[in-house]
């Protein structure tokens, strides 16, 4: 079938279905939803207005209040149900986040094998929100620090990864007896309609065990920019974990700064990887494919810059042009293909301008091109473009959220590492090496400035048991796993006296 034949509306209503989601929870609204896989409207939802939004944000402060009571390993209860739950509907959601964002079947599946492993994690975390016993210079004395929840945590999210990221929040978020609002991108409102029914389930059967839980745990606000202010304006919520484009952390993080709320930040990245002279060329070409051309470049972690030694360079190159002219583009939902479509045609105009800009700048292009549109004139798909670069410049140093390779010669390790990390963001970086003198610079405190660095595997496709996130323009955030947890709570010191005296702090004085 062609691609201007395929009607997925089909798809998505049986999906909703199965999920029992009613039409008018998708039909009739004002916000339209495209699957960029055909350019055809799959949805029309119904928005919230800026004073329902705000309203639905105290009442989840009321289920905060109640849920902070329950104890945490009972918290986790609720979120191996939703492991549970996000298990059995894997096969539906991970084929709407397909239909949704475009991305190929298996990043769809994995997606939700994404948020089934957080909370796996949290669920084994909720019995262990541990603080530490601190020594103190006072006799009978003891001192301790203890982790209490925050509030209602806000989420807002990108469309790349348009339920993964609602996932590592939540699922820590809930165990640390936090309640969660969550503005997910306006582009894929779908995916989180989905989702907030799927936990829905989950809450239900855990009532349903005769546990105690109560109403707007999890409320999902479905809206553009004006309502994610809401959110990040709101005096009841003291966190805002907010995933996006680097504009809009810009806009973010003052608003927040000024009531003095948290926030949490994952913004665009830049990323890079070298090639060394060491470096195993079959392995580095099938790394630098992935993490450059899948999901069609639209990852945050997408590789964007490659510094090749001079010594393979004339090697790995051509090898790796053949690659993109080879590569399979098209319908994601047809096994086959890896590389699905960009979002829309503004994300097609902005590579455009990418790529003009770069061949302003003396880049020679290959690829860009749009493939396809023949059969969908709506659906934007391109062959992903690998531009060889004299210097780093001009649009080198920005995110085009599209997939665009800029490829750079270098001789000196040192120079390889400094040009690596002269650029605004940094969020992922690789190094392809079997040296071991230049791996452990890369890691070390004089190597990648980044909040991600990799040895021969490239910059994108993390797992959640780490801390994700990077530094400088990135925003500084880290979520999922490592100690990610310690955002969605709030830390107290505590002093005890177990004495029948009250020695004071430093020797001080104060007989009265
Ligand atoms: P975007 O910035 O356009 O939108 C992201 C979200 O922010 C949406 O929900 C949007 O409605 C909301 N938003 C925008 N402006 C806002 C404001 N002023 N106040 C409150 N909410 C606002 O991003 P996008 O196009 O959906 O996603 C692509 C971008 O996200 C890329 O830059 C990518 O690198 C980044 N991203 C980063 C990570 C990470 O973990 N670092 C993960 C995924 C995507």
């Amino acid at each position: 079938m062609t691609l201007a034949n395929l009607d997925l509306t089909q798809d998505v209503k049986k999906i909703f279905s199965e999920l029992g989601i009613k039409p008018e929870s998708y039909t009739g609204g004002t916000l339209a939803v495209r699957s960029p896989i055909t350019g055809q409207e799959i949805g029309r939802l119904p928005e919230i207005t800026a004073t329902d939004a705000a309203a639905a944000i105290e009442k989840a402060h009321a289920a905060f209040l109640e849920w902070r009571l329950v104890p945490a390993p009972k918290r986790g209860e609720l979120v191996r149900l939703l492991g549970e739950e996000l298990r059995a509907s894997k096969e539906a959601l991970g084929r709407l986040v397909s239909i949704e964002v475009g991305k190929i079947t298996s990043e769809g599946l994995g997606e939700v094998q994404e948020m089934i492993d957080i909370c796996d994690f949290a669920v084994g975390l909720s019995r262990q929100l541990y603080g530490l016993t601190i020594a103190t210079e006072r006799a009978d004395h003891r001192m301790m620090e203890t982790w209490h929840p925050l509030g209602a945590i806000g989420i807002i999210s990108a469309f790349n990864f348009p339920v993964a990221v609602w996932s590592w929040n939540a699922a820590l978020a809930l165990v640390c007896g936090n309640a969660t609002v969550w503005k997910p991108s306006e582009k894929t409102p779908l995916t989180a309609l989905a989702t907030q029914a799927i936990f829905e389930r989950a809450l239900s059967r855990y009532v349903a065990e005769r546990n105690t839980a109560p109403e707007n745990l999890s409320t999902l606000l479905i809206g553009g920019r004006e309502i994610g202010e809401v959110l990040v304006d709101h005096e009841k919520v003291p966190l805002v974990s907010a995933t996006g484009s680097t504009a809009m952390g810009r806009a973010v993080g003052p608003r927040l700064a000024q009531r003095f709320a948290r926030s949490l930040l994952e913004l665009g990245g830049n990323n890079a990887a070298i090639v060394a002279p060491t470096a195993d060329l079959d392995l580095t070409l099938r790394g630098v494919a992935f993490a450059a051309m899948g999901t069609a470049g639209q990852r945050c972690t997408t590789l964007r810059r490659l510094f090749v030694h001079d010594s393979v360079y004339e090697t790995l190159v051509p090898r790796l042009a053949k690659a993109y002219q080879s590569v399979t583009i098209g319908n994601p939902l047809e096994g086959g293909n890896l590389v699905g479509p960009l979002i829309d045609k503004a994300a097609f105009e902005k590579m455009q301008k990418a790529l003009e800009a770069a061949k302003f700048a003396g880049g020679k292009v290959t690829g860009g091109e749009r493939v396809n549109q023949d059969n969908a004139a709506d659906a934007y798909y391109v062959r992903p473009a690998i531009i060889e670069m004299p210097t780093q410049t001009g649009p080198v140093l920005e995110e085009t959220f599209a997939p665009i390779l800029y490829v750079m010669k270098y001789s000196d390790f040192e120079d390889a590492l400094r040009l690596h990390n002269d650029v605004p963001q940094g969020l992922s970086s690789s190094i392809f090496t079997n040296d071991m003198r230049e791996a452990e610079t890369f890691l070390s405190d004089r190597g990648s400035d980044c909040g991600i660095a990799n040895v021969n595997i490239g910059p994108s496709g993390a797992e959640i048991g780490g801390a994700f996130g990077g530094e400088k323009e990135t925003g500084g955030g880290r979520e999922s796993g490592s100690d990610a947890w310690k955002a969605y709570m709030r830390r107290a010191t505590n002093t005890l006296n177990y004495g029948r005296t009250l020695p004071l702090a430093q020797g001080v004085k104060f007989d009265v």
